[in-house]
């Protein structure tokens, strides 16, 4: 007998007839003799739609309120949940955020776990009695002067609200039921022969889920790592159960059984490419340039400096994300006189493609293997950036394709 935290998302609980679908598989676990607490998005497309009502109202919202309108969604699946869990004679009912506690900070819009109170969902397992738990709310704590507010953790938070209790409760497993059958090798829609991994390092997700792949928030798998929550992704619409074990499990590096040297490829398309050229080669200019992108809040990920053609200056060339474009070009551009820099390129043509495997510890050679494909390809790379386990390059996007097709094969990737 284990715990089980099982978390539906947007399209396992759509509309009543999946709810319905989502409860079977519920029960079912139930059946095996499992206690399982359910999590519960918003029905897909509803969060959308909420966040549009507000900024209906004004774009320069109270976010406080903004999250009682949004947090409404979970609301309503919980109790549609509960309701059909109910009908096949499961003892089920809802507990909100602020009933359970499930204390945030006071961030609003992307608030963080402060600390949940796991006792009443123990106590209903004392009572035979399944909880259903609305993903993505939290609320703030009662002080004298307010009653404590209701607050989200920030859009895909539902999967953030599982881990944190899956890691509250010790649950055996955190299932994560979503719309794909687990965590792929490249993007199956580019990539015909990517294939479903099954297993995956948490720091390699943490690196795929910021690089971009969108099936679970960055924040669930940083504290999925954090806690060691066995977490598996799993899809709504395959009839195999959680305890068939048909995903893609996150476990600990060390329990890699085959350390490939690279477990996965992503692909970023939200990357604009800034240069500036002939700026000046003295100490302290990378200092100043990108001093008034910080205080505007601006990424910078990859950089890279090389000698301008007069052989005297530099050119300076580094990524934002694309949405960053305009505010990038004019603090740039306010601060042109003292940067003293030539001309300021942008473009938005580019993707950023990433190979991720902890097995890059112990290999050499990745890296090379990489430019060597994308060479033989006749692919230019304009910027590499490199961790511990990830190297990235920077290309045409009209290459997007070409470059994770190839690099899937060099890696030994493709499926048999
Ligand atoms: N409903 C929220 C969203 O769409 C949270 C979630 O589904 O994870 O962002
Ligand atoms: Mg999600």
């Amino acid at each position: 007998m284990a715990v089980l935290v099982l978390k539906f998302g947007g399209t396992s609980v759509a509309n009543p007839e999946r709810i319905q679908q989502a409860a079977k598989k519920v029960k079912a676990e139930i059946d095996l003799g499992h206690k399982v607490v359910v999590v519960v998005s918003a029905m897909s497309g509803v969060t959308n739609q909420l966040v549009d009502y507000v900024r209906s109202i004004t774009p320069s919202y109270d976010p406080s309120e903004y999250d009682v309108v949004v947090a409404s969604g979970e609301q309503v699946t919980s109790g549609l949940m509960a309701l059909a869990l109910q009908q096949l004679d499961v003892k089920a009912r809802s507990y909100q955020g602020w009933q359970l506690p499930f204390y945030s900070t006071d961030k609003h819009e992307k608030a963080r776990i402060d600390e949940i109170d796991a006792n009443v969902l123990n106590d209903c397992f004392a009572q035979g009695i399944t909880p259903v738990v609305p993903g993505f709310q939290g609320v703030t704590r009662p002080t004298k002067e307010d009653r404590g507010r209701i607050t989200t953790l920030g859009r895909g938070g539902s999967d953030t609200s599982a881990v944190a209790l899956a890691a509250a409760l010790k649950a055996d497993r955190c299932d994560i039921y979503t719309d794909v059958n687990g965590i792929y090798t490249s993007d199956p829609r580019l990539v015909q022969k990517a294939r479903k991994i099954n297993r995956i390092a948490y720091e390699e997700m943490l690196e795929l889920a910021s690089l971009g792949s969108k099936v679970l928030q960055t924040r669930s798998v940083e504290l999925a790592m954090n806690y060691k929550v066995p977490v598996q992704v799993l899809s709504t619409f395959d009839p195999a159960l959680g305890s068939d074990l048909p995903g893609t499990f996150l476990v600990d590096e060390d329990i890699m059984m085959e350390k490939q040297m690279v477990t996965g490829l992503a692909h970023s398309r939200d990357e604009a490419r800034i240069t500036l050229t002939n700026v000046a080669d003295k100490p302290g200019m990378l200092a100043r340039i990108f001093g008034p992108l910080a205080d505007a809040n601006i990424n910078v990920d990859m950089i890279v400096q090389a000698a301008s053609d007069d052989g005297k200056t530099v050119d300076v060339t580094f990524t934002i994300p694309r949405s960053d474009i305009v505010k990038t070009t004019e603090a740039l551009t306010a601060n042109k006189a003292d940067l003293g820099y030539n001309e300021l390129q942008t473009s938005t043509d580019v993707v950023k493609i990433s190979v991720v495997g902890v097995g890059m510890r112990s290999h050499a050679g990745v890296g090379q293997m990489m430019f060597k494909a994308l060479a033989e390809k006749g692919i230019n790379i304009q910027v590499v950036s490199t961790s511990e386990i990830k190297i990235s390059v920077l290309i045409d996007e009209s290459y997007t394709e070409l470059a994770l097709r190839t690099l899937h094969t060099v890696y030994g990737l493709d499926a048999a």
